[in-house]
């Protein structure tokens, strides 16, 4: 087993890594920015090192300075966490090349689910169902309308190259197309490098569920159920829930063993995460993210089995140290996204923390980097904490979520806690009746 790992992240996700590599006897060293030099995953780590100024670019994406980081102090592995470096499958490469092992996929798998058009062709190849759509990349408006006379509108224009709900654009008919087409293709380009566009039908009610793999590339593939992730701001996941209160035994059955037997036949390795969308019945591929997820910690919650744990394992060469008749779904999880944020106007919200509280209890799980005193930087993400809670029951995890969000301080900056706080009063979400667009309609209600 490794010795020591290093962990190319910053924030709760450094943290949870750093947590499994403490109860598996492994070393671990930080990396981070100038702007995090008091953050908690730096105090946790047994080392760290600083690998470059605040921008993202020159830290957290800084390669030489990784791989440097990794060689001074004599780490085994690295793992990218997610976000930054996770679905860089240069980065992947390179790590090994330079004698570390990476925790996660083959940097071969991380390319061709990385872009979405050769992930979509892939998964039809896997045999999962994908959005109807143009047959690969659009070339120009021209093209695209051609495509979406096929399709029927209204379409949906995506990045190739996307992530984090951008690049995104609707179009309902052929003129919105020609707008949406170069506006979809200038934004890929600046966000992903990128600027290749595809078409998809836009779905007018789905949700999104998708499916927790772990694989062990030696044959051994499960799931650990799925994640309901439609309550969505922006395209952007901001609660998760598992069991999805959507689905009957057979749907879900039927979904969780294409998405085992896909991964059996690619030959994977790592977690993973198959994403669909659902409606009227009927599920369709959109993507898969090969790396840990967010929301990776409701089925952590449902199935007993830490999932970075098992990353490592794998790496290491290790078999999938469960079968599929081993794990066992109990009950309900569901996990609240705590942005720094306004939570009306979602403006970002840094700062310092001037008094902090966390909820505990049964059934409660905190997974942050926030201590009182700390200084929230301006440079990354807003994500703050992840409020995750178990119950043996749908009923039980709602009633347990509202008495931990009630007992959550995070004093001196705003959060979208009081969101949380109403969405879990809202009568369609305890009746488990939403869709991707219900949130955006939500907001606007008020
Ligand atoms: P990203 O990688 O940017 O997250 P995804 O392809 O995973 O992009 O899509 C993100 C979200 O956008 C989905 O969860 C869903 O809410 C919405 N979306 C994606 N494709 C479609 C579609 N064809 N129709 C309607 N909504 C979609």
């Amino acid at each position: 087993m490794f010795e020591k790992v290093l962990i190319a992240n910053r924030g709760e996700i450094a943290l949870r890594i750093h947590r499994a590599c403490r109860e598996m006897g492994i070393r671990t060293v930080a990396v981070h920015s100038t702007a995090d030099d008091n953050a908690m995953h730096v105090r946790l780590a047994d080392e760290s090192v600083c690998i470059g100024p605040p921008p993202a670019r020159d830290s957290y994406l800084n390669i030489p300075a990784i791989l440097s980081a990794a060689a001074i102090t004599g780490a085994d592995a690295i793992h990218p966490g997610l976000g930054f470096l996770a679905e860089s499958a240069d980065f992947a490469a390179m790590v090994e090349e330079h004698g570390f092992t990476f925790i996660g996929p083959s940097a071969e798998h991380i390319r061709l689910m990385g872009d979405k058009v050769t992930a979509k062709r892939a998964a039809v190849a896997l045999g999962i169902p994908v959005v109807p759509g143009s047959a690969g990349g659009v070339a120009d408006a021209a093209a695209a309308a051609e495509a979406a006379a096929q399709i029927g509108y209204p379409v949906l224009v995506k990045a190739a190259g996307g992530g984090g709900g951008r690049g995104m654009r609707v179009a309902r008919n052929l003129e919105e197309l020609e707008i949406a087409v170069p506006q979809a293709q200038g934004e890929a380009k600046a966000f992903f490098g990128n600027g290749e566009v595809y078409l998809e039908r836009y779905l007018g009610k789905p949700r999104h569920i998708e499916v927790q793999i772990l694989a062990d590339g030696q044959g051994g593939v499960i799931h650990l159920g799925e994640r309901d992730c439609s309550l969505q701001r922006k395209h952007q996941k901001i609660l998760e829930e598992t069991p999805s209160p959507a689905l009957n035994v057979a749907e879900r059955q039927q979904l969780l063993t294409t998405a085992t037997d896909a991964m059996r036949k690619l030959g994977y390795k790592s977690a993973g995460t198959i994403e669909f969308l659902y409606q009227d019945g009927a599920f369709f591929f959109i993507e898969m993210n090969t790396r840990l997820q967010v929301e990776h910690p409701i089925s952590e919650m449902v199935s007993g089995i830490d999932i970075v744990r098992e990353q490592i394992r794998i790496a290491d060469g290790a078999p999938l140290g469960y079968r599929q008749e081993e794990v066992r779904l109990a009950g309900h999880a569901i996990e609240c996204r705590i942005n720094a944020e306004n939570p009306e106007t979602f403006a970002p919200s840094p700062g310092c923390v001037s008094s902090y509280h966390v909820p505990g209890g049964l059934g409660v799980r905190v997974d942050s980097a926030l201590y009182q005193g700390y200084t929230v930087p301006p440079q990354y993400d807003s994500l703050v904490a992840k409020l995750v809670v178990h119950g043996t029951s749908r009923n039980e995890c709602l009633m347990r979520l509202r008495r931990a969000l009630e007992e959550y301080v995070i004093g001196g900056i705003e959060t979208t806690i009081p969101l949380h706080q109403r969405l879990v009063a809202a009568a369609d979400f305890i009746n488990g009746d939403y869709d991707i667009h219900w949130l955006e309609r939500f907001l606007t209600r008020r």
